[in-house]
């Protein structure tokens, strides 16, 4: 099961999501966890990442962070590394330090510290889980073995959306889109290995070689589960057979874009008429689900082609596809070495150019944050937040909202009718800030040492029946979707809230020793990142209560598309590897954000300056003006560099624009930028023809 909020858009500063890192050179100091170093967090000017050979008029990249990749190249454990990713890994030390003073078992634990503890614990031992081979998942094995007819399917199908294995589709809740007051059950596209649904259909040498190496992967792992080498390459064959089929039916990520496309409210028996090989009655009580009458079937025809899949593929290839995708849903840290190794040797080495396998207790410091989330940041947030961050952001976030409503009110392509519609939305929004006011409760968990596999399987049970528990109940508004010590943030159209936690507050992005300017380039530039979402291509379809519900009038929704087809295009034009172009319609609600989220930043801090009496042209101690510090802080969010293979994964799976177009595109579209460094109209960064959408 995968949690269908669907709409939910976050930052990705982290970038990407397998890699973390080693640090190199300077600004470091030893750690507890051995041989790897703890990297300090830059201040909010990092004067060691400029190249000052480049010329911020051409290159505004490589001049703001031409320098980071020489401080920080990338680690040997990672695909990519930046700032985000920094911070990241300063975060995961400082979670360590808390874990380890729970690992040891000392009765005064409280209880969630008992949970972490041994969580984290039990995922460390290595040689338990490296002795207990593959003992505990035999009696999942047992369970495909003993399938008998089809009709068994629909209850092991059930079990497996609890246990996070997605065989053939997901399972799960979310908002209804049209009722934001509902929470309701929901059906998706599924059941693929690799990263997404054009990975199996794409022509070409790359596309090719990468689906040579996957089907080879299955093989291996096949082969580690038993099976001799001829049977094991023809089952891995009729895998990618039946994987390829669901692909086919399957919407691509441009497509799942659209809201509209992505939601389908039916009846119990109107989806059992798509897909009559499953018992869905019976599919919705094996999960626990309460009452279900109606649900968003995300997109019918995969239902429809799905079924016809079902019935037209034997029980023994259906079984081998079930082994495959239950051995494949099993996180790697729970599993003996040979197989951890195989996964990562095709996910991170091959599909990422990843050379080596993170360390140890950085993976399970993040799979405890992913079992235990509000339980580790409970202690993290005690241990590390101040309540005087949490004060400054919300000051600024007003000022951010405040700069909205005026630039709303100035915008030249909008009509009076729908800046008013606008303007209710804008006032809608809600702002969550480090941390939930309720901690979730976790006293029917059972977390023991020694059994690592079955505390990661009990932690993803316990979560979705908690999800799953949502359904028919009204929304919970207070909720959050990432653990406060995640680095990053999120706009959620359903609820209409924008969220940062605790994790994005810290140096760079806030660092209370910088400059107005500086914290407004950082972290204000990622507040009106946020708060822009709820306007962009996506957002923009949903009213202030967080329901799918067009607002605008046709004229203004005509404008708005032309407004962004000029991103669409600036993006599009943008060559990233090779021969790979940025995706200028997947990356466009990103980009909108990046853009008028810079914008809101910056006339937030004029008005700052303003009342403070501040010039915003006037150099200060670092050589630098508060403008110029501004744009140089918001590059600095995105320093660092990337593998080749991870840039052509990113650029067809993820929305966000790679780092440097993430800087460059935006400051392109604002003259304020070729101002502050004395650009000529026409030089790169400040184009002729600037897209301004907010
Ligand atoms: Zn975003």
């Amino acid at each position: 099961m995968r949690t269908l909020a669907g709409m939910i858009v976050s930052c990705a500063l982290t970038g990407a999501v397998f890699a973390f890192h080693v640090p190199s050179a300077s600004a470091q100091q030893k750690s507890t966890a051995g041989a790897e170093l703890n990297p300090q967090l830059p201040p909010g000017l990092d004067k060691q990442f400029l190249d000052t050979s480049a010329d911020p008029c051409v290159n505004f990249a490589q001049y703001a962070c031409g320098n980071f990749p020489k401080v920080y190249p990338i680690p040997a454990e990672r695909s990519a590394y930046g700032t985000g990713a920094l911070v990241g890994d300063h975060t995961d030390y400082a979670l360590h330090a808390l874990l380890e003073k729970t690992e040891a078992n000392d009765p005064s634990r409280t209880p969630n510290e008992q949970k972490i503890g041994d969580f984290y614990a039990t995922c460390m031992d290595k040689d338990a889980i490296q002795a207990a081979g593959q003992k505990p998942l035999q009696a999942e094995f047992d369970r495909i073995a003993a399938l008998k007819t089809k009709s068994e399917l629909t209850a092991l199908l059930a079990h497996y959306q609890l246990i996070n294995v997605a065989a053939f589709f997901n399972y799960g809740e979310q908002q209804d889109f049209k009722d934001a007051r509902k929470q309701i059950a929901s059906v998706d596209q599924g059941g693929l290995g690799l990263p997404e649904r054009d990975y199996y259909l794409r022509a070409g040498d790359a596309a090719e070689k990468t689906r040579k190496q996957y089907v080879q992967h299955i093989a291996n792992m096949l082969k580690l589960l038993g099976e001799p080498d001829a049977p094991a390459g023809t089952d891995a064959q009729k895998i990618m057979e039946i994987e390829t089929a669901l692909a086919k039916v399957s919407l691509d990520i441009t497509s799942q874009r659209d809201p509209k496309n992505i939601y389908h409210l039916m009846t119990v028996s109107q989806l059992a008429a798509l897909t009559p090989q499953i018992a869905w009655t019976s599919f919705f009580e094996s999960t626990g689900t309460p009452p279900v009458s109606e649900l968003n079937v995300t997109n019918p025809d995969f239902f429809k082609g799905m079924n016809a899949l079902l019935e037209s593929t034997d029980l023994d290839t259906i079984k081998t596809y079930l082994r495959w995708q239950l051995i494949n849903g099993i996180p790697g840290t729970a599993l003996p070495t040979a197989f951890d190794d195989e996964d990562f040797d095709f996910f991170g080495r091959s599909l990422r150019g990843q050379p080596q396998q993170r360390a140890r207790w950085k993976r399970c410091v993040q799979s405890t944050d992913g079992a235990l989330g509000d339980a580790l940041g409970e202690v993290y947030v005690k241990a590390y937040f101040s309540a005087e961050n949490k004060q400054r952001t919300v000051q600024m976030v007003h000022d951010i909202e405040t700069a909205m409503d005026t630039e709303i009110g100035t915008l030249t392509w909008m009509s009076p009718v729908t800046k008013v519609k606008a303007k209710e939305k804008l006032h809608l929004v809600a702002d969550k800030i480090a941390y939930p006011d309720h901690w979730r409760d976790y006293s029917a968990l059972k977390v023991v040492r020694d059994d690592a596999l079955g505390n990661s399987i009990k932690a993803v049970e316990f979560e979705n029946h908690r999800l799953l528990a949502k359904i028919g109940k009204p929304v919970d508004r207070g909720e959050w979707g990432m653990s406060p010590s995640t680095v990053d943030a999120y706009y959620n159209p359903s609820m209409n809230d924008i969220n940062f936690p605790a994790g994005i507050l810290q140096s760079p992005f806030f660092d209370p020793g910088s400059t107005d300017a500086e914290v407004y380039g950082h972290v204000g530039g990622i507040v009106g990142h946020e708060l822009t979402h709820g306007f962009d291509d996506q957002g923009r379809q949903f009213d202030g209560n967080g329901n799918l519900a067009d607002w605008w009038t046709a004229e203004d929704a005509k404008k708005f598309e032309a407004m962004t087809d000029c991103e669409v295009n600036e993006y599009g034009g943008f060559t990233v590897v090779d021969e790979v172009k940025i995706n200028g319609k997947l990356t466009l609600g990103e980009n909108t954000a990046d853009n008028g989220g810079l914008r809101l930043a910056y006339m937030a801090l004029q008005a700052d300056a303003m009342r403070k009496g501040i010039d915003m042209n006037a150099k200060d101690s670092s050589g630098f003006t508060p403008a110029q510090q501004f744009f140089l802080a918001h590059g600095q969010n995105w320093c660092g560099s990337t593998r080749p293979e991870q840039l052509r994964l990113q650029v067809q799976t993820d929305p966000h624009s790679p780092r440097a177009f993430r800087i460059n595109g935006v400051v392109q579209n604002m003259p304020e930028f070729g101002q502050a460094f004395g650009c000529k109209p026409g030089q790169p960064m400040m184009p002729v023809n600037a897209c301004h959408v907010w």
